[in-house]
């Protein structure tokens, strides 16, 4: 199991471009990379807006000179202090990544950075090759590649549990957007614009994270693929909102992607089945304590997190925050309680009962009847299951 033992001696001197107030991205990345302790925040250049900026960095935190009104004034500033970044996420639209990605790489900083990683495939080898240089190293953030079952499918496939794989089917096909929504959203209004999204829509900003969870857990290549897309939203064009591929790759398996903004109804629906010639396993994001694995002939079988008949030898597997049983969004609960718990102290403090009235949380109450209700049914078990007054 993971916990927060420190690695190395001081955390990682880290700072974000884009991921601002109101983003989308910038809090996972923030809560993510804080909460092993591997990683401080200590400057940013987190808006387009100087003022916002500083406004948030100061209020994450981070003292007001060390936010920054741009990418190019922050990474010069932060090369000359001795106590610099050393390393850089990059949450801002798609248009960007290249050239703060670059700059970064000048002044020697590792990289988180958000996908697509660039506009073209040559702009990213050019990173690459810079990095390289630099003895950098660039993370790019496929976020669903770190679920635990995730590494479980891929090794299932590595040692050969489902045979010759045959078929993969991808798909990321969520409803949001099924509407011209970006009327009044800033947030999708860049993705449908080629300027800032880059030469795809949903390609991009979903069907490459399936396919990323399709390359982990089977390192299959492409050899050649046909693309069907469209924006049934006419104005998004010429990017498109929906996009079905086909593929072949090396060896003979075949794929299809799917990936889609318009698919009314569904919430991520991203998914992935991988076929082999003995057996198929699946795994879908909103469940991703799950992998079904369905063996020809045989009853399908549902795999858990966390549980020994897992490849625990693999670290990808034993990448388990929390032991079998608990939901991955136990760590969300666990973060609005500590949340409240930390408003309810500085209400108290403050003497002010009315918003301490205000805010729920589970309090001395809940601890009290938790008890009663142990202490009652011991009391009904000693007398051989009677019934027994609750409040007496
Ligand atoms: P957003 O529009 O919600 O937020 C972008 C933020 O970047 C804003 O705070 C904006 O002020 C700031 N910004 C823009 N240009 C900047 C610049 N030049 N310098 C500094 N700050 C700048 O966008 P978002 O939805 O958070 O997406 C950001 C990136 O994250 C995109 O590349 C997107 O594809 C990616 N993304 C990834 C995931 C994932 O699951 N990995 C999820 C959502 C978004």
């Amino acid at each position: 199991m993971f916990n927060e033992e420190r690695r190395f001696e001081q955390p990682i001197r880290w700072g974000m471009v884009g991921g601002g107030r109101g983003s989308q991205i910038g809090y996972a990345h923030r809560s993510a990379a804080h909460r092993d302790g591997l990683f401080k925040l200590v400057a940013g250049a987190f808006d387009l807006d100087a003022d916002r900026c500083r406004e948030f960095g100061v209020n994450l935190g981070l003292d007001a000179d060390r936010c920054y009104s741009n990418y190019k004034d922050f990474f010069a500033a932060e090369s000359k202090r001795p106590d610099g970044i050393q390393a850089v996420s990059v949450a801002t639209p798609n248009s960007t990544h290249y050239e703060i990605c670059k700059s970064a790489l000048d002044v020697g900083l590792h990289i988180v950075c958000e996908k697509p990683l660039t506009f073209t495939s040559e702009e990213a080898e050019e990173l690459k090759a810079i990095a390289a240089e630099k003895n950098c190293v660039i993370g790019v953030m496929y976020g669903y590649s770190g679920f635990p079952m995730v590494h479980q499918a891929r090794e299932m496939v590595e040692r050969g549990d489902l045979g010759e794989i045959r078929v993969v089917n991808m798909q990321f096909a969520h409803g949001f957007h099924n509407e011209e929504y970006e009327l009044n959203d800033p947030g999708l209004k860049w993705r449908v614009s080629p300027a800032t999204s880059g030469p795809t829509y949903v390609l991009g900003d979903i069907g490459t994270h399936a396919y990323y969870l399709c390359e982990v857990m089977t390192g299959l290549e492409i050899d050649r693929l046909a693309c069907m897309r469209q924006s049934f939203i006419a104005s998004r064009q010429p990017l498109e909102d929906n996009a079905h591929v086909m593929m072949e790759f090396k060896g003979g398996a075949v794929g299809t992607l799917w990936a889609s903004a318009v698919n009314a109804g569904s919430m991520h629906e991203q998914r992935i089945r991988i076929v082999g010639s003995k057996a198929s396993i699946e795994w879908w994001d909103e469940h991703p304590n799950q992998l079904r694995y369905e063996v020809q002939g045989e009853a399908p079988r549902v795999l858990d997190r966390g549980m020994g008949y897992l490849y625990q030898d693999v670290e990808g597997v034993a990448a388990n925050r929390i032991g079998g049983g608990h939901a991955e969004g136990f760590f969300e609960s666990w973060a609005n309680l500590y949340h409240r718990f930390a408003l309810a102290f500085d209400a108290a403090d403050r003497d002010d009962q009315e918003t301490l009235n205000s805010i729920w949380f589970p309090g001395v109450d809940a601890g009290i009847e938790g008890v009663r209700l142990c202490e009652k049914c011991v009391e009904s078990a000693d007398q051989g299951a009677a019934w027994v007054a609750y409040n007496d």
